[in-house]
């Protein structure tokens, strides 16, 4: 078994608040919440980066996070809607797992993010995460 920790959070063995799933992708909740609304959406088969996935996970990730913006406006009416992914520790990141933000911004927000962020309690963000999913299409 793989030590990634998104590898588990697909496999269920760590618990995440999903918002959206299909066959290749998996949503949920990001536990730093800059903005609430904050989802991660992860391919589900082990990718260390963009350039490791095949055809058919780079469609279903531009898919799954589209689907998942879209209720994401639905649900908090942010400004805007920051879509990024990192690769590498000098970026930042500290998983290496493919995966894709979707980040609901406000006026004044600002374009840094600093972390670590304001972590809300789960019970949060199961709400926040109960309204992306009435959003879906
Ligand atoms: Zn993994």
């Amino acid at each position: 078994m793989s030590d990634c920790v998104f590898c588990k959070i697909v496999a269920g063995q760590i618990p995440s608040t999903k918002v959206f799933e299909d066959e290749h992708t998996l949503a949920f909740m990001d536990l730093g919440q800059v903005n609430p609304g904050h989802v991660l959406v992860a391919v589900k088969k082990h990718a260390e980066n963009l350039y490791a996935l095949d055809d058919v996970q780079a469609a279903a990730v531009a898919k799954a996070s589209t689907r998942v913006a879209c209720a994401i406006r639905e649900a908090f009416k942010p400004e805007g809607l920051s879509v990024y992914q990192a690769n590498g520790r000098a970026a930042g990141q500290t998983v290496f797992h493919y995966h894709v933000h979707l980040l609901p911004r406000h006026a004044g927000d600002g374009m840094a993010l600093t972390w670590p962020v304001k972590n809300p309690p789960r019970e949060r963000l199961e709400e926040y995460a109960g309204k992306i999913r009435a959003g879906l299409r």
